[in-house]
């Protein structure tokens, strides 16, 4: 008898049989791992897997059940999560259940965003979101638009090609606490390397940046200059000056690219949203909703403050848009993105809108912000810690009182190795420290005492 073949996801009763599969393997494995990362560190981990796994891919199939249990249930074992309050290293969201549930139903349709005879209502309604978040980013703008991207990186990056395509050539100016995807993204597109300004304080300094783009031509190269400031550095929740730096960019004619990966969510916030102030006078801005935004990934943003900038975007391939397509009125998808094949990374994010609005993402932003500041005031309080000064968004940088680097970074391996934190490090004042990035809103008061307890143990053992 031959094999009856796997059904497809659009058969939406098998879909629903082994989806209750995966969500008990996710259960089971969260049980076994019993804590925020499995114990035992990356050997203890790997062997695991390979166990659990035999071989990759056997000749004789082990049906659908079994190899998503099994796999479903590995992998959720061996997770570092960020649903558990204790896994805060990174910028590395713990996703709401109702946008994991539209990205399955993403996955289930899936239709790819490079045509629209392959995602007709999913092409509308990238532009209809697409083009609010964009007003939410420049609200005065006529134009605004937006490109959804995998993330920060790709989003920094389109910023660099668009400002080359604008000029021909472009040196970047940044911080030297801008992300490490600008200095990729001009090597990736043939760009000096950027021209980056000290941060000893932590943020762009305006004087120094004007220093920058006026007193040292040589550096600039006299040339087109784009300036890129951070609303949210990674290491430590920083906001550029954004108005005192776009009024130097004014100034010397520089463009201004705002790279709010982190902070751009805070936006939605009506307590916190003036800490963006500025933000609306760059040209361009990247957003990701994969952080402050509770999306899975892939869910970025860059905004555009005019959408003709993204014209030179603009790519034909007669299989996808050809003119006389175009002309008779099939929209052209092919120039939103780099990418062919694209997922509707728009529709989880859609649904979060309108379920939570403004003000319930904003109500997320402010809980989170909130726990910051609970945090740092835990750690003032805490004899033997210090704290590296106060949050402006939800990264709190602290570190054991008196310890060496050296026991710094032991401390946090310690606790990967054990299972049972995760907390990031991050180098300021020439000195290493623990870091913890607070995107949980379901964190609570004891979890915190928990995460300053586990390091202030690390410390005499
Ligand atoms: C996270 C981050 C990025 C990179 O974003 P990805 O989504 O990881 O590609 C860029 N810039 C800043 C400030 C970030 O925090």
């Amino acid at each position: 008898m031959r094999a009856a073949h796997p059904p497809p996801a659009a058969d939406t009763t098998a879909l629903s049989r082994l989806l209750g599969t995966a969500l008990d393997a996710l259960r089971e494995g969260a049980r076994a791992r019993g804590g925020p990362l499995p114990a035992g560190g990356p050997e203890a981990v790997a062997r695991r897997v390979r166990e659990v796994l035999g071989e990759p891919f056997p000749e004789t199939g082990r049906g659908s059940q079994e190899a998503l249990r099994t796999l479903v249930r590995v992998l959720a074992e061996g997770a570092a999560d960020p649903a558990d309050p204790l896994c805060a290293a990174h910028l590395h969201t713990p996703p709401l259940a109702l946008a994991a549930a539209a990205d399955l139903a993403a996955s289930a349709l899936n239709p790819s965003m490079d045509s629209w005879d392959q995602a007709p209502a999913a092409s509308a309604l990238e532009a209809e979101v697409t083009a609010a978040l964009a007003a939410e980013v420049f609200p005065a703008a006529p134009h605004p638009d937006a490109l959804v991207t995998t993330g920060g990186t790709e989003s920094n990056q389109l910023a660099l090609l668009l400002a080359r395509e604008r000029h021909g050539r472009v040196t970047t100016v940044v911080g030297a606490n801008a992300h490490h995807s600008f200095r990729r993204a001009a090597w990736l597109l043939g760009l000096p390397e950027p021209v980056v300004v000290p941060t000893p304080s932590g943020t762009i300094d305006p004087e120094a940046l004007r220093e920058t783009l006026h007193g040292a031509p040589a550096r600039t190269d006299g040339g087109p200059v784009l300036v890129a400031a951070t609303a949210g550095t990674t290491d430590g929740g920083l906001i550029d000056p954004l108005p005192e730096i776009a009024e130097v960019c004014a100034g010397a004619r520089a463009e201004l690219h705002v790279d709010a990966a982190y902070g751009g969510p805070v936006l939605f916030s009506s307590v916190h949203r003036r800490l963006l102030d500025g933000l609306d006078r760059a040209r361009t801005v990247t957003v990701d909703l994969h952080k402050l935004g509770w999306q899975p990934a892939a869910a970025g943003l860059l905004a555009v403050r005019d959408a003709a900038d993204l014209a030179v975007l603009g790519h034909t391939a007669d299989y996808l848009n050809a003119d006389d397509d175009t002309e008779a009125g099939l929209p052209d998808l092919l120039g939103r993105s780099l990418r062919t094949t694209r997922r509707p990374d728009v529709l989880k994010t859609a649904v979060t809108l309108r379920a939570l609005g403004r003000t319930g993402l904003g109500a997320l932003v402010d809980r989170c912000m909130e726990l910051a500041q609970d945090l740092a005031d835990r750690v003032e309080k805490a004899p033997g810690l210090d704290l590296r000064e106060r949050p402006v968004l939800t990264t709190v940088l602290f570190r054991p009182t008196g310890a060496d680097d050296t026991t710094v970074a032991a401390i946090r391996r310690a606790l990967l190795a054990g299972g049972r934190a995760v907390l990031g490090r991050a180098e300021a004042d020439g000195r290493l420290w623990l870091k913890a990035t607070l995107l949980n809103p379901h964190a609570t008061p004891g979890d915190l005492d928990r995460i300053l307890t586990l390091v202030e143990g690390g410390t005499h053992r």
